[in-house]
């Protein structure tokens, strides 16, 4: 297979390090181009950017000349967005129009009701509402998007909850590292020693995320009416998203962890107080559907889970199956709801970079690139 023609745009950030890393030695995607904001702009990669991955940069990108995050300078078939959401929103809608496959880390376009939120694993038939995104908006390209990092991990273990025995409510708390708010992100004196027990935004999205993700895909010629939905713009959808009917409540919180986050999440299931040995193997053996379980990127395995009673941890669990697989934990009986387990994902891999480039590999092997 030729190498499909691709650029980071935001590649100087947290999240565009790890794009840059995880891109190395890709076998379908070859980076030709590297943007980021005016601060960065006509120097060199490695003069612009200050690295703060424990891999060293790769050579490819090293001499590589940073440029504008425009159409007009950067010429490829796929764009992978780490992008702030506010510039985001201008900038993406320009490369779809120009006929690019953005692939998008930023929150501005998750709600959009023709905009998939997609983790391959969870629900690839979404990526299927391009067609209906592409009508809408008269584009040749298109946006999709991967969930913010806290939502990742909690909705894979969910969706394998929800399938076996249907889940209800949902209580999480989240312990979210520093590399989640980007370089450089937390001041040091205010995270040693230290809680933040505020993440602005971040519950909102844990609230509504996973039930986007967990929703159904629907073709019909009837727009949505139902909250939840952006139904503002244009004409009416041919497909959309019927969000799962599931009740969510989020703290969450910023701690002294480098990268992965851990949610500890207490769940009601429709099937009341199930085994938790069947729970347990039900997490173990979930797979991806079919389209996306071979895929250079997927998660093997999908999810790991921990006998020991003191995993997962961020330190020792964050690189399982290279970052892309969600840690499950802790599994016990919970005297409110019914269950209750600890789940960790890799923030920047998982939950940013390596998700965005998993969905850019579902895209090209459903052929609608
Ligand atoms: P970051 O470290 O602050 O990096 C931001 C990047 O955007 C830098 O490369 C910056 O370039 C570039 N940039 C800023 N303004 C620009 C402009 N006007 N035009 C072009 N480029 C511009 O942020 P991050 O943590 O990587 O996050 C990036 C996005 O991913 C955000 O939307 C975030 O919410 C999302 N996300 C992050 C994580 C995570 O774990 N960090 C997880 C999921 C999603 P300069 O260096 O030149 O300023």
């Amino acid at each position: 297979m030729n190498q499909i023609p691709v650029a980071v745009l935001g590649a100087t950030g947290s999240v565009g390090q790890r794009f840059i890393s995880l891109l190395e030695n890709h076998p379908w995607f070859k980076v030709v181009a590297l943007a980021a904001s005016d601060r960065s702009v006509n120097q060199k990669y490695s003069q612009a950017t200050r690295w703060i991955l424990d891999s060293p940069m790769p050579d490819y990108a090293k001499d590589m000349i940073i440029v504008p995050a425009s159409v007009e300078a950067v010429q490829a078939k796929i764009v992978f967005s780490a992008l702030h959401s506010d510039v985001a929103k201008e900038l993406e809608p320009q490369f779809a129009k120009a006929g690019v496959a953005v692939c998008s880390n930023a929150s501005a376009f998750r709600q959009a009701d023709d905009v998939p939120l997609l983790l391959p694993e969870v629900n690839a038939n979404h990526i299927h509402l391009i067609t209906t995104q592409r009508k809408n908006k008269n584009w040749s390209g298109c946006i999709i998007t991967n969930p913010n990092c806290t939502s990742t991990g909690l909705t894979v273990a969910l969706k394998a909850l929800d399938d076996a025995f249907g889940v209800k409510k949902v209580f999480a708390v989240s312990m979210q590292a520093l590399s989640g708010a980007g370089y450089p992100g937390v001041s040091s004196m205010d995270i040693i020693d230290n809680i933040i027990p505020n993440i602005n935004g971040e519950e909102e999205k844990v609230e509504l995320e996973p039930r986007k993700m967990l929703g159904k895909y629907i073709e019909s010629l009837v727009p949505p009416s139902s909250a939840g939905y952006d139904s503002a713009a244009g004409t009416p959808p041919r497909a959309f998203i019927e969000f799962a009917d599931i009740k969510f409540s989020a703290h969450t919180n910023r701690v002294a962890v480098l990268d992965g986050h851990t949610v500890c999440a207490s769940v009601a299931l429709s099937t009341p107080q199930p085994d938790l040995q069947v729970v347990s193997d039900i997490l173990r053996n979930y797979s991806a559907p079919e389209s996306a379980k071979n895929l250079p990127s997927s998660p093997r395995p999908v999810i790991s889970v921990r006998e020991e009673a003191d995993r997962p941890q961020p330190r020792l669990d964050r690189l399982t199956g290279k970052g892309m697989s969600t840690v499950v934990g802790r599994i016990r009986e919970d005297s409110i709801f019914d269950i209750k387990f600890v789940v960790l994902s890799h923030n920047t891999i998982r939950g940013a970079a390596g998700g965005s480039i998993y969905n850019a590999e579902l895209l090209v092997n459903e052929g609608l690139l």
